[in-house]
């Protein structure tokens, strides 16, 4: 199938081709005939899919006629964090490079005179963040009465991020003959419900189960004892492998990500970490340092498991067992991106077990154990778990041991750590470009 049977214009087909894209993904080939229908479409598709380009495509074309009014802007995409919101810009830029757009910014945290001067002259596209949005409704400085196209992107994300109370008065300030476009990487309920409320007669589009993660990951569970120390020299055996290129390890909490930077630093890998504690020109310099191939690894935590789209991570690694089971699908999908093979290893102690227990519940399958008996110091109690594993998918209630107890209350101490959400206050970096 190519992107000639879609109905996009030629102008699009052509940026297209530059862009090196030779047919549309499923979620393309499905949205864009109907988004140019005019129809509110509900796009659930899982992360590395395309989503971006199913809604920005068909937009650039509806947009092509008309023109906009001061502080009206003709289009809306709300995005949960602002790296999104300028990733979208970017891909707006590299699909619309024919056409004469005009698009804004609006992100949280920072004061962009020039893009408010831009609003303030009308835009086709404005990209923004829930929050930073209703601050600049209220101020009288965007109107949305002349919104024609809405898209909620990354939905189950803003739903995380607490953004759906600001979602919901946005859509609440659109006029009656809007198109609205959902996108999301998984259906949770209250989404299912947003968009029962604000999408009239959707065509529903998934592409493939909700949560599912793409076919193109391997995944292996790679069980070791529980020292960090083991854990380590596991993480360092598996970077090791043959076929890594690069990679992205992933910790559940940023002390984590510093410790496990710090340790394979000093084991000569080139590495380097990306937290929310970082100040935000180290975070986007690390991140294109990466991106570059600069260095091989990155070191993360959940702040890139979502959205950013970083092209050929051959490698995911979870040196931990995320604590939300969906964050898990986010940070596999960094990898096989686009139909590319990718590679996700799993790091498992017996102190993860209620985290994997939820893991797989979610999944709806187990995860293949690769086994390295060298990371497990007492074979016997390795299978003791696993048949303990085998056990309790028979037996759902059983009263947890003492010493158990102990961990887990040592385990919420840790997880007062808070997990880092968006990357902070950066500005990104074609923002400050001249012009
Ligand atoms: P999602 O929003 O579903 O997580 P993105 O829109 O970020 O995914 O796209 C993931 C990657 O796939 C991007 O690098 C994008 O440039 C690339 N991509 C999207 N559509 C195509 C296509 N039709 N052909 C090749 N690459 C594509
Ligand atoms: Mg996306």
């Amino acid at each position: 199938m190519s992107f000639e049977y879609l109905g996009l214009s030629d102008e699009i087909l052509s940026a297209l081709k530059d862009a090196g894209y030779s047919e549309p993904t499923p979620i393309q080939a499905k949205a864009i005939p109907s988004i140019l229908q005019g129809r509110d479409i509900l796009g659930i598709a899982q992360t590395g899919t395309g989503k971006t380009a199913s809604f920005t495509l068909p937009m650039i074309d509806i947009l092509s006629q008309g023109r906009a009014r001061a502080r009206m802007p003709r289009s809306l995409i709300l995005e949960p964090t602002r790296e999104l919101a300028a990733q979208v810009a970017e891909s707006f830029e590299k699909y619309g490079k024919n056409s004469k757009l005009t698009m804004a910014l609006l992100i949280g945290g920072v004061a962009f005179a020039d893009q408010e001067r831009l609003l303030d002259r009308g835009v086709d596209v404005l990209i923004a963040t829930p929050g930073r949005l209703l601050d600049h409704v209220e101020r009288g400085r965007v109107m949305l009465t002349g919104t024609e196209v809405l898209v909620v992107d990354e939905a189950d994300r803003m739903l995380d991020m607490g953004f759906i109370p600001d979602v919901e008065r946005i859509c609440k300030l659109m006029p009656q003959t809007l198109q609205t476009l959902f996108f999301s990487a998984t259906m949770p309920k209250e989404i299912k419900q947003l968009t029962d409320q604000f999408l009239k007669n959707p065509k529903t589009i998934e592409v493939s189960p909700p949560s599912s993660t793409a076919s193109t990951i391997t995944q292996k569970l790679v069980p070791v004892a529980a020292h960090d120390k083991v854990k380590r020299q596991a993480l360092r055996h598996l970077l090791r492998g043959e076929d890594v290129k690069n990679g992205i390890i992933f910790c559940n909490r940023k002390k984590e990500v510093k410790v496990v930077c710090k340790s394979l630093k000093i084991h000569g890998f080139s590495v380097g970490e990306l937290h929310g504690d970082l100040p935000q020109e180290t975070r986007m310099e690390i991140l294109s340092q990466f991106k570059g191939g600069e260095i091989q690894f990155l070191v993360a935590s959940d702040v890139a498991a979502r959205g950013l789209d970083i092209p050929s991570v051959s490698h995911v690694f979870n040196f931990d067992i995320p604590t939300n089971p969906e964050d898990y699908v986010h940070r596999i999908g960094r990898t096989g991106r686009a139909g590319k093979e990718g590679h996700a290893f799993t790091l498992s102690t017996p102190r993860d077990k209620k985290y994997l227990d939820a893991l797989i519940k979610f999944l709806g399958k187990e995860i293949e154990e690769e086994i390295y008996p060298e990371f497990q110091n007492k074979p016997e109690e390795r299978k003791k778990t696993s048949a303990a594993r085998k056990e309790r998918k028979t037996r759902d209630d059983h009263s947890p041991r003492q010493s158990k107890k102990k961990k887990s209350s040592r385990r919420d101490a840790a997880e007062k750590d808070e997990p880092v959400i968006g990357m902070g206050d950066h500005i990104p970096a074609f923002l400050l470009r001249d012009g």
